[in-house]
């Protein structure tokens, strides 16, 4: 398949990407790595006017640590990550998903801001750093603000982000090293995307994510308690028990390898 016709272009700075952003009688988006909006486009899935690429706008692709936060880019690729760009506990967690994201042709295009603004249902970092906790860093007109990743996504390709935002980076806590944390991604072969996800970081507030749901992946409040009260693992009928009762629209597949998912990402962070 072939795209629609478009526009293309490749801009220097984010005035002029967020100018082009404002146009208000053409559809525009901002290209990142273009690994899920190139084939959207190819599918004409998504026929947009115009795509504004970001790769030639500097200060997108920088990892800072100040303060107990690290700050990294929206254009930092996956591959970067699994190569270990990101420093300390939390690099070391980013790796082990960056490492399960697709395949390495892939990762070395595609985004982390890119993916987080795509939001797909299946997505890794989506869960993964609904896990850390952190924020969103985005620009539009207004200027810059910073979203929680607590609710950024709001549903299946949606977030919080207004249509003429781009997402300039995300700022995630350095974890402690002692804090345990896993990652456990149900799928049909390594790299593919997830048919469930657990992701747990059991810091002073354990965070356990429930991912790839069909929606937004969403935090398993009963489990995060058990956790902080001492427990060290989840049994596969406890996990379907406390997921049924959250109604998320799972049908008994999806229950148990939602399920099978939380209690091996627990059994990982414990191990
Ligand atoms: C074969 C294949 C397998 C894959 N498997 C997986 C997988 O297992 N797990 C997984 O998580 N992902 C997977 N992906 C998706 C991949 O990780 C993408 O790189 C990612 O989802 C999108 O990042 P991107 O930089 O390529 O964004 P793009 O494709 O360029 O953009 C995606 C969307 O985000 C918007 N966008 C991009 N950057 C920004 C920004 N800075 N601010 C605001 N909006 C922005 C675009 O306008 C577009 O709407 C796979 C992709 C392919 C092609």
């Amino acid at each position: 398949m072939k795209p629609a016709k478009f526009e293309y272009d490749r801009v220097s700075s984010l005035d002029d990407a967020l100018r082009m952003l404002a146009s208000p009688d053409s559809e525009v988006r901002v290209l990142g790595g273009g690994q899920s909006l190139g084939p959207m486009m190819n599918l004409r899935l998504a026929q947009p006017d115009r795509l504004v690429d970001l790769g030639r706008v500097g200060g997108l692709d920088g990892i800072e640590t100040e303060g107990g936060r690290i700050r990294i880019g929206a254009r930092v690729t996956h591959a970067r990550i699994e190569d270990g760009a990101v420093p300390g506990p939390t690099g070391l967690y980013m790796r082990s998903v960056a490492a399960g994201i697709s395949y390495r042709s892939v990762r070395n295009r595609g985004t982390i801001g890119g993916s987080l603004a795509h939001a797909d249902p299946s997505a890794d970092w989506p869960a993964a750093l609904l896990a850390t906790g952190g924020d969103i860093v985005a620009v539009g007109a207004a200027g810059e603000r910073k979203l929680s990743l607590d609710g950024f996504q709001t549903g299946p390709f949606t977030t919080a982000l207004g249509y003429d935002e781009i997402v300039v980076a995300v700022e995630l806590p350095q974890l402690g090293s002692e804090v345990p944390w896993g990652y456990y991604k149900v799928c049909r072969k390594p790299g593919e995307f997830a048919d469930a996800i657990g992701a747990v970081t059991v810091g002073s507030e354990p965070r356990v994510i429930c991912g790839a749901t069909g929606a937004a992946p969403f935090r398993v409040a009963a489990v995060e308690e058990r956790l902080a009260d001492g427990a060290r693992e989840l049994s596969i009928p406890d996990g379907r028990e406390i997921l049924a009762a959250l109604d998320p629209g799972f049908d008994d597949y999806e229950l148990q390898i939602h399920a099978v998912a939380l209690s091996r990402a627990i059994g990982r962070a414990f191990a």
